[in-house]
């Protein structure tokens, strides 16, 4: 579904990624680790093209990111992305966050958009939320919605970086546990995120960035339990 083909990436001098190949099939559920200033936040961004790239190509279902217009908007309604800040509308409702959207791109009628938003916030536990406005709501809560919102465009991929990180303790295993939902309804999902137990739970593989370059991927199991490069290693031990 996602093609990464010798992607580069430089930030003037700094080379933040680096000849990246990377494949993500349909159902896919991939983690993206590694240490901080690795590249992972960049990696997604580009695949949303948030970021442009300096070489390579990236495609999503065959068609390669374009590089503006029409076409790009097209993709990236195909593409749901949620941040490690939950980037909500301050100012609009909760239902009218997660219906905007398919109203404005898709030109969804707004009965049609609310019902389906009612089911998504179903979905993530915060129907009875709908009428509030975000501050109203917990941290939690808040990203359960943000993960409503990018579902209401129907993607095929979901794009997610350090969803939990910005939660308090308490609140981040409401989150996974939707995250889990997701990737067992086969969901394709790229996360980049610190909680391992998520990855072991539900990542299909674990792609480990170190230096702007995919230094190691393998299924959870295997990477937890038997890191081959040195890096991979030194930064289990950190983490774990
Ligand atoms: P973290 O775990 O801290 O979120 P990351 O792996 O997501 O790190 P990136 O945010 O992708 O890392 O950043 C990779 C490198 O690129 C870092 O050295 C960062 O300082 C640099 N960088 C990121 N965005 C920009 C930018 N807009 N301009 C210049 N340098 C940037
Ligand atoms: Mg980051």
């Amino acid at each position: 579904l996602v093609v990464l083909d010798h992607v580069d990436k430089h930030f003037g001098e700094l080379h933040v990624l680096k000849d990246i190949e990377l494949t993500v099939n349909r159902g896919e559920v991939v983690v993206v680790i590694g240490p901080s200033g690795s590249g992972k936040s960049t990696l997604c961004r580009a695949i949303n093209r948030l970021e442009t790239i300096d070489s390579g190509t990236i495609s999503i279902d065959g068609v390669q990111l374009p590089e503006e217009g029409a076409a790009l908007a097209r993709l990236r309604a195909d593409v749901g992305m949620v941040f490690q800040q939950f980037n909500l509308f301050a100012h609009k409702s909760v239902l009218e966050n997660v219906t905007l959207a398919p109203m404005r791109v898709k030109r969804m009628p707004r009965r049609d958009a609310e019902a389906k938003a009612m089911e998504l916030l179903q979905r993530v536990g915060v129907a009875d939320q709908a009428r509030k406005l975000p501050a109203q709501l917990s941290g939690g809560q808040q990203q359960r919605v943000a993960i409503a919102r990018s579902l209401a465009m129907s993607p095929k991929l979901i794009l997610m970086d350090e969803p939990t990180s910005a939660l308090d303790p308490e609140m981040i295993n409401e989150v996974l546990d939707v995250m889990v939902g997701l990737a067992k309804d086969g969901m394709t999902m790229i996360v980049v995120t610190h909680e391992m137990g998520f990855a072991r739970r539900a990542a299909d593989r674990v792609v480990f960035m170190a230096d702007g370059a995919i230094v190691e991927q393998a299924p959870p199991a295997e990477f937890f339990d038997d890191p081959r490069s040195a890096r991979a290693k030194d930064f289990l031990s950190k983490i774990l």
